[in-house]
């Protein structure tokens, strides 16, 4: 047990734009959009997960129930796209670059989801729900053709008056995102320029699925994760999260499709973002090709722990560039914190420290806060403190569960 107890963590929430309670009750449930499995896990990834994990982290010692749900796009264009352009399997590529995803997780000493559900495992249940949404009047066709061609299916926005609240966009910027991210705003014969695909008919050469009544084909990507999210938890959620690139459209569209699936007028609570990462001058992305792989780091033989503390250096929100020495600046300051923290003499009281890493953690999960708190009392004069031989075993146990590094 670590001593002393943490507050209610409060998160800044785009909805409102203000920090917020992340958990109300006994039990904390979290959904995370999880990676497209078509390339192994880079910095940037490895950073959004790292936040979601800190949250738990904090509800875990805060002693709530965490109920957290993370969904993977193991079929989707650019998925489908990489295999053919190596020549390997859709699948096995899928299963593969999960399986990796997995590990490096693990080495990071990343707390796994309690469920992690795969789109292709949920097409039955994504049927379902488009179905029910064209039943509803919430959805309609397009591109219909005679029995041999159902056409694709369009949610339509404009039975929710609560669409756009979430990302607080222009119409504008809205339409513009919407282009660059997946979207189709020019496709004729759709309701707006922003009503997304909830099922794709079948395409030559391209993967489908028994739709029932919508025909063979498959899910569009927001659809998918109303789907999982509302499945595996009970709406409303408490934090929807992912990194900030989808907060529009994705974040809206798959809220949207919450609202209108559940009946709830806010099926999430509110919403967590972390900010990019950028490298050589650029945000750190697979179509521009400056990535830094998790494995290959741990290839080289830097350790899970550096690379961690390297990226919960700076606060989860913010966007920064990496530079590649914050890694030689993490093992210098592990090493700091083993020498002070490890020895067994007696060491005086950590409580104090250990107080403002939780303060520092409950105010928006806080790193930089609670990193310094660590270096306060590693750097502080021995004589000042109360002695006591257990205080460097205390604050040892705080950095493992609350940071998630381990100092033995
Ligand atoms: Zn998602």
């Amino acid at each position: 047990m670590i001593p002393g107890a943490g507050g209610v963590p409060a998160i800044y929430d785009d909805i409102t734009g203000q920090l917020r309670p992340s958990v109300e009750g006994e039990v904390a449930q979290l959904y995370v959009c999880g990676v497209t499995p078509y390339d192994a896990t880079h910095l940037g990834h490895a950073r959004t997960y790292l936040a979601f994990d800190l949250l738990v982290r904090a509800w875990r010692d805060l002693g709530v129930s965490v109920r957290y749900a993370q969904g993977l796009t193991d079929v989707d264009d650019p998925l489908l796209e990489r295999a053919r352009a190596i020549g390997q399997d859709w699948q096995q590529l899928a299963a593969s670059q999960t399986a990796l995803y997995r590990s490096d997780m693990a080495a990071l000493r990343v707390i796994p989801p309690d469920f992690y559900r795969g789109v292709v495992e949920t097409v039955p249940a994504i049927v379902a729900a488009v179905e029910k949404m064209i039943d509803s009047g919430l959805a309609y066709r397009l591109g219909h053709d005679g029995p041999s061609m159902l056409g694709d299916v369009y949610a339509d926005l404009s039975q929710d008056p609560d669409f756009g609240a979430l990302s607080g966009l222009t119409e504008h910027t809205q339409d513009r995102l919407f282009a660059e991210r997946g979207g189709d705003p020019d496709r004729p014969g759709k309701r707006h320029r922003l009503d997304p695909l909830l099922w794709r008919a079948a395409r030559p050469g391209e993967p489908s699925w028994d739709g029932r009544t919508l025909g063979p084909g498959r899910p569009g990507w927001h659809i998918e994760c109303s789907v999982i999210s509302t499945n595996e938890l009970d709406a409303p959620i408490d934090v929807l999260g992912g990194g900030s690139d989808l907060v529009f459209p994705h974040h809206e569209m798959s809220t949207s499709h919450a609202r209108m699936l559940t009946g709830q007028a806010a099926p999430v609570r509110l919403t967590m973002h972390p900010g990019m990462l950028a490298y050589a001058g650029e945000k750190m992305s697979k179509s521009v090709g400056n990535l830094i792989f998790v494995a290959d780091l741990l290839e080289r033989g830097v350790s899970p722990a550096a690379i961690r503390l390297a990226l919960i250096s700076r606060h989860y929100r913010e966007d920064w560039e990496w530079r590649g020495r914050e890694l030689a600046t993490a093992e210098a300051r592990l090493a700091r914190w083993r020498d002070a923290i490890g020895s067994v003499k007696p060491q005086g009281s950590s409580q104090g420290a250990i107080a403002e890493i939780r303060a520092a953690m409950a105010n928006d999960l806080d790193t930089p806060a609670a990193i310094a708190a660590v270096d306060g009392w590693v750097n502080g004069a021995p004589l000042e403190r109360e002695r006591s031989p257990y205080a460097g075993a205390d604050l040892r146990r705080a950095i493992d569960a609350l940071l998630g590094i381990k100092l033995y």
